[in-house]
């Protein structure tokens, strides 16, 4: 996958594309996985990274939401358990079945849960992970040894997926790539052009060389997440907000917080909400939050009284408590949530997603999630297919493995930061062994390599710091201090691949020290 074809295709001002796909998150690339595949000649651009946005800042739950089965969405929880079987079979080295436990302090409980989850089960049919089933309280503390034991009366054990979200993004990125699709990061859609009042294509700045080009495009998919409103301003100045944004943060803590492979589920927070403690690569990550934001930005920060409420909700479920200077790291992510007539609080607005058609043909595709990104695309490109007068195709990426995925691994097998790449992990692990320093660690405290570096820039189209130590690897969430501490190797080794400066490595390293710091607790 590299960079510079693609903005050579993308100055061609010959070609015409069938469909040019603006955003490269979960939903732009289910969307341009989904064209490419139909047969549709597809562009997508990404203004910064692949899965920068919000795409790279979930709880990485592959869930059907037990939380909207208590809200009597039955039609998104089936569709998402649905899609959920789909990206386990699709996707098997990103994505694993994940056992959770939700703790019961009143006997109640345990019947209630059990029940509601059993149909959780029965929606989920032949995709089903397994059966939920009541514990006793020697059994829950057998999957969740760090649990609070005064006055536990026992548990309840369900099943769910879990994955990565932005090397998922990335295996999407390269899935499209082998189907024959076109790519870019960096690339900004500034501009749309119309046509008898028609979009026919958009203007695209490549943001490294400051260059800008005009392509022309049959149909033009607005895939921007909580950035969708400001590419309606294109089109239509005057349009209405469509969304209301929301964010959610979590906290990284160590792995002792919660050994094991399962994971924690407390489904009724102080305000409500779900909170999950899940392991993952090592680490266990606790969240999330939800509060309406003003406005979309793209490097959102947790703020004082997120830290607050994840730390105090924590300290109820486990034994030992956990305190700030346990915390390893911190994010935070904005949903887009499509606004209902009535808007009340947003943990309320529905997590379904939307498609919106302009006078002009715009096709705005926000909402959803991670977990149902396959379908969204599938939607997506079915009104694409009428929009541009396409031979209608069925859709096949329900059966679609994607790029480079390898057998499916097994609930009990503990995470293992290789098994990301699928078979790509054998050339990685080839040229490790090629040349000496490649199979060297980028830092003590990281699990990553020289080689994982040098694969990202030349196959995975990484092109800054921050791309390869917050999304190719995931140094950042892992250990954001760490991460920082290894950003001017990293620096070096990229500038050597893609043949940059010193006063390149210089601002790169700027740039990162700044990103970096959002990630840390209390930054010093
Ligand atoms: C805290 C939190 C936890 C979550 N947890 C889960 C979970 O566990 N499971 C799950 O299934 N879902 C989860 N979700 C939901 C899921 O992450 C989102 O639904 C999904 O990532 C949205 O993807 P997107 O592609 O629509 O948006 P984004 O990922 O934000 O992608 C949009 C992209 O468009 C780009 N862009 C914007 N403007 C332009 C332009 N003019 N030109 C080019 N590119 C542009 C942006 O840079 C961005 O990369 C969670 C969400 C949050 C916030």
């Amino acid at each position: 996958m590299l960079r510079n074809i693609a903005i050579e295709a993308i100055s061609d001002r010959s070609t015409v594309w069938d469909c040019l796909v603006i955003g490269g998150g979960a939903t732009g690339l289910g969307t341009a996985v989904e064209s490419a595949s139909r047969g549709l000649r597809t562009l997508l651009v990404e203004r910064t990274d692949f899965a920068k946005g919000t795409s790279s800042r979930a709880t990485k739950m592959a869930h059907g939401g037990v939380r909207y089965l208590a809200q009597g969405n039955i039609s998104l929880v089936r569709e998402a358990l649905r899609e959920r079987g789909l990206m386990l079979k699709n996707a098997p080295n990103l994505a694993h079945p994940l056992k959770l436990v939700i703790p019961a302090f009143h006997l109640w409980e345990i019947p209630y849960y059990t029940i509601g989850l059993g149909v959780y089960d029965l929606m989920s049919g032949k995709l089903s992970l397994g059966h939920s089933t009541p514990l006793s309280k020697t059994a829950t503390v057998g999957h969740l040894p760090t649990v609070e034991q005064n006055g536990l009366k026992g548990g309840i054990l369900y099943f769910d997926g879990q994955f990565d979200d932005a090397r998922l993004a990335t295996t999407l990125a390269l899935t499209f790539s082998d189907l024959g699709g076109t790519i870019a990061n960096y690339v900004d859609a500034v501009g749309l052009t119309k046509k008898n009042d028609k979009i026919c294509g958009a203007i695209l700045r490549d943001r490294e060389a400051g260059s800008e080009h005009e392509i022309s495009a049959k149909v033009v998919v607005n895939a921007t997440g909580v950035f969708v409103d400001a590419v309606r301003k294109l089109d239509e100045p005057g349009s209405v907000k469509m969304l209301a944004v929301s964010q959610g943060a979590h906290l990284v803590l160590p792995k002792k917080f919660l050994p094991g492979t399962s994971a924690l589920m407390v489904p009724k927070t102080s305000d409500g909400r779900v909170l999950f403690g899940i392991p993952w690569h090592d680490r266990v990550i606790v969240g999330t939050t939800d509060a309406e934001v003003p406005e979309p930005i793209d490097e959102p920060r947790i703020r004082e009284n997120e830290i607050e409420f994840i730390l105090t909700e924590a300290a109820q479920y486990l034994a030992n408590d956990p305190t700030e200077s346990d915390v390893l790291s911190v994010y935070a992510g904005l949903r887009p949530l499509v606004k209902p007539a009535q808007s009340g609080s947003t943990a309320a607005i529905s997590r379904d997603h939307t498609i919106v058609i302009s006078t002009s043909g715009l096709v705005t595709i926000t909402g959803g999630k991670w977990t149902t990104y396959r379908h969204m695309g599938e939607d997506c490109v079915n009104r694409v297919t009428q929009i541009g007068g396409f031979q209608p195709t069925p859709s096949r990426t329900a059966q679609l493995p994607l790029h480079a995925t390898s057998a499916a691994r097994e609930i009990s097998e503990p995470p293992e930061h290789m098994a990301v790449y699928g078979t790509d992990r054998k050339k990685i692990e080839t040229l490790a062994a090629s040349e000496p320093g490649l199979g060297d660690r980028i830092h003590e405290r990281l699990p990553y390599i020289v080689a994982e570096v040098v694969w990202a820039a030349r196959e995975e189209m990484a092109r800054t710091v921050e791309d390869i130590l917050s999304r190719r690897t995931r140094s950042i969430l892992l250990d954001a201090s760490a991460a920082l501490e290894a950003a001017p190797r990293v620096a070096a080794i990229l500038a050597k691949e893609l043949h940059r400066d010193d006063a390149w490595q210089k601002k790169q390293l700027a740039e990162f020290a700044a990103v970096g710091r959002i990630y840390q607790l209390r930054p010093s």
